[in-house]
């Protein structure tokens, strides 16, 4: 029963504001809703209404309450205006004695809803208006009607752009105040020489350098307020408080005070008032039978009426730092013993600052450090080129900051640079430049193998990066590091940054380590490649070698049986090589080799794959190809083998081959079975003349009936009759 309520409940909440607004209209409109021609359904609309605000308008028991919700949802603020505006026609309309009460329903509701729904709002009460205005009561003239909708509209726009600027103005606010706070924690950090004085500074992003600051700042003020407190007790003063001088020395700044009064948070200039004192002559200065309305100690913002005042100056690196000051109001001099106490505080206070201060450069050496082991280990991980240049972006990232990495990699025989690797803001086009050496940051940095530009800085107007073509825009500071490995430059790795002085020496430091360890394992990776293509390649044709050959051939055999596709296979032979090498010499035999391996890369499609199988022997192995296709492929590489002519001391050469032709799964299933078959095809072509294509199957070649007979014979010897072709 109370889920059939509930749920009644629900339609109602979601269907009665439409309905009853648009009804309400209907009815206006109609002429019907006037105070002589009432009718039961106006009461049953108005009635719906009435049930339909109060439903709204009871608070449910569940479900959590939204502090930032409108007092008036949208249903009910529609329902408001319906109700309205149907009591203002049945009591005569726009010229009744209620033709005021819609706009103040319509400005109740604009001010009182959600401002992000009030042009719908608006949309209803201008629908609900000029219902109104049509209804037939005593009309009023089109005039007063745009004034009307002048008021409805103005008091939604009003309210809508109020609450916007409102919202504005809170957001800045609260945006400025958090700004502020950063920089008083990072003023406070730099008074206290957290950051300045640490000579391989930090790398660490910003972020992280406030987090620590902050850390090492809790703990400082933690440790001075006990001590403090415990001297403003065992002393009986007002007041007891440490102040510290900003970077440049002309001004103090509160670090910590025990003190019942307000002390001044704001900056004080360093000369001011007794504090002056202490911080010129560099010894206690005190002060007794101060009179009440004495001024001179810039720590009250207003005369505090101490009688008697110590400052002891804070002593480090033989500067004076800080100043101690403590004050009382009873006129009782500080004895000699109180002024040793203080200065012992005052020297405690120091060492407190001094061990936060090496406390916070060891947590940056070792976070500079964990940086530069996770690069290693990352580094040391990578087995291609690609890993480490994963591995090198991510290190320089968690390094410093920067809005554009690019790897350039160097290829000195032709003196060329290529962009292997962008990651951040490039301009159009980079990722795929290449360059000879020219006037650029990245030639220079090659040529002269040191980190470019010296301060890191880039001035556009008379330095390019990479090409002149290629303008870097807004990038103020660039680092291009040359990767140099076993004395030989491999390439660079460049950031670029938006911001100014980025790249402050200790990271160009730092990065120079990342880049020298990076430049090794590129180098290794680059070994392992050629290594790799070495055990794999055919050194003469660069075509695969027989081993490769025969893993591809069982992986694509093996992925074609697996999605039910073909598989051509083609095995070629020179004819009379033998003669070749006798008749020109060995040499010039290589170059035949040669040339064929370029006429095969030239004949291959690009899923097909072409080896060297021995000697004068090659083997294609073609996707998705079946036996007809195959043999197609086979006699247009013999055909521009024929018409290739090499160039021998004797004169221009020309050279033949025979070729066999196997496919899957029509002539086996087997890699054993399918070379079998090409091969006995070969045979065929060999003994019946050379120059010629032959099918395992004979319906490969349906158009020729010559070639029809099918390979059977067994392939035992080669019959050889020296005729090589000699071009006229
Ligand atoms: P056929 O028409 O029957 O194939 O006659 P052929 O003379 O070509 O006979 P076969 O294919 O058996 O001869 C292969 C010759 O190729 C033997 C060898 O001297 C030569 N040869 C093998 N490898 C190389 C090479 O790398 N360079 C050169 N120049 N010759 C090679
Ligand atoms: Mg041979
Ligand atoms: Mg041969």
């Amino acid at each position: 029963m109370v889920v059939m309520f509930g749920s009644i409940r629900r339609v109602a909440r979601v269907i009665a504001a439409p309905t009853v607004t648009l009804a309400v209209a209907a009815r206006i409109a109609s002429g019907a809703l006037q105070p002589h021609n009432l009718q039961p359904l106006d009461g049953v609309i108005v009635g719906v209404g009435v049930v339909g605000l109060a439903v709204r308008l009871v608070p449910t028991r569940r479900g959590p309450t939204d502090t930032e919700q409108a007092p008036l949802d949208l249903g009910a603020g529609t329902l408001c205006l319906a109700l309205g505006y149907a009591l203002t026609s049945a009591l005569g309309g726009l010229a009744g004695p209620l033709s005021a009460l819609p706009l103040l329903v319509v400005a109740a509701v604009v001010a009182l809803g959600d401002p992000r729904r009030t042009w719908v709002v608006a949309v209803c009460a201008v629908v609900l208006e000029v219902a109104l205005h049509r209804a037939g009561h005593p009309a009023i003239d089109g005039l007063a009607l745009g004034m009307r909708l002048a008021v409805v509209l103005g008091s939604a726009g009003l309210h809508f752009t109020l609450t916007r600027a409102e919202i504005a103005r809170v957001r800045t606010h609260a945006r400025s105040m958090l700004k502020d706070e950063r920089q008083r924690q990072r003023d406070s950090a730099r008074s206290l020489r957290l950051g300045a004085t640490v000579t391989q500074a930090s790398v660490l992003p910003r972020s992280s350098d406030d987090a620590r600051n902050r850390g090492s700042l809790d703990e400082i003020h933690a440790s001075l307020v006990g001590l403090l407190n415990l001297t403003r007790r065992t002393m009986q003063l007002r007041t007891c408080a440490l102040l510290w001088v900003d970077g440049k020395a002309q001004n103090l700044r509160l670090v910590e005070a025990a003190s019942d009064d307000a002390i001044q948070t704001e900056l004080i200039p360093a000369g001011a008032g007794a504090l002056g004192a202490v911080m010129q002559l560099g010894r206690p200065v005190a002060l007794a039978s101060l009179r009440p309305d004495y001024a001179g100690l810039p720590y009250y913002p207003t005369p505090s009426g101490v009688r008697c005042f110590v400052g002891v100056p804070v002593i480090d690196d033989a500067a004076v730092r800080g100043v101690l000051a403590a004050d009382r109001d009873e006129d009782r001099p500080f004895t000699t013993e109180e002024q040793a106490t203080l200065e012992s505080v005052a020297l405690q206070a120091r060492r407190l600052i001094n061990n936060e201060r090496v406390f916070a450069r060891l947590e940056r050496i070792k976070n500079d450090m964990t940086s530069l082991f996770e690069a290693s280990r990352a580094l040391g991980e990578a087995t291609t080129e690609d890993q480490c240049l994963a591995a090198l972006t991510i290190a320089a990232r968690a390094i410093v900051a920067h809005d554009l990495l690019v790897f350039t990699a160097y290829d000195p025989h032709a003196d060329r640079h290529r962009v292997r690797h962008v990651v951040g803001d490039a301009p159009a086009g980079l990722g795929t430049t290449e360059f000879v050496d020219n006037g650029g940051l990245v030639s220079a940095a090659v040529r002269a193998r040191v980190a470019l530009p010296y301060r890191g800085q880039l001035d556009p107007k008379t330095q390019f990066v990479f090409t002149k073509a290629l303008p870097l825009k807004s990038v103020a500071s660039v680092l291009v590091l040359p990767l140099v490995a076993r004395d030989k430059v491999l390439g660079t790795l460049t950031l670029c940054a938006q911001r100014k002085s980025a790249f402050p020496d200790a990271i160009r430091q730092l990065l120079g380590v990342l880049a020298s360890h990076a430049s090794v394992t590129l180098a290794n990776a680059a070994a392992v490649r050629r290594l790799e293509e070495m055990a794999t390649t055919d050194p003469m044709t660069g075509h695969l070698n027989k081993r490769a050959l025969e893993t591809e051939f069982e992986q694509r055999l093996r992925s074609a049986a697996r999605f039910g596709r073909t598989l051509g296979l083609i095995v070629l032979d020179i004819d009379k090589f033998k003669t070749v090498n006798d008749t020109y010499g060995h040499a010039f035999g290589d170059v035949v080799i040669k040339g064929l391996g370029a006429v095969l890369g030239r004949c291959r499609r690009e899923t097909d794959v072409v080896a060297r199988f021995g000697g004068e022997e090659f083997v294609l192995v073609c996707e998705q190809t079946d036996g007809p296709g195959t043999f197609l492929l086979a006699e247009r590489i013999r055909e521009e083998l024929q018409n290739e002519v090499f160039h021998s001391e004797h004169g221009p050469v020309r050279v033949t081959c025979s070729l066999g032709v196997s496919a899957f799964p029509g002539d086996g299933d087997t890699r054993g079975v399918l070379f079998e078959r090409a091969d006995q095809a070969l045979y065929v072509s060999k003994h019946n003349g050379r120059n010629q294509t032959r099918s395992a199957s004979p319906m490969d070649i349906p158009s020729d009936p010559a070639r029809r007979a099918p390979v059977t014979a067994r392939r035992t010897a080669r019959p050889v009759s020296p005729k090589i072709s000699k071009s006229a």
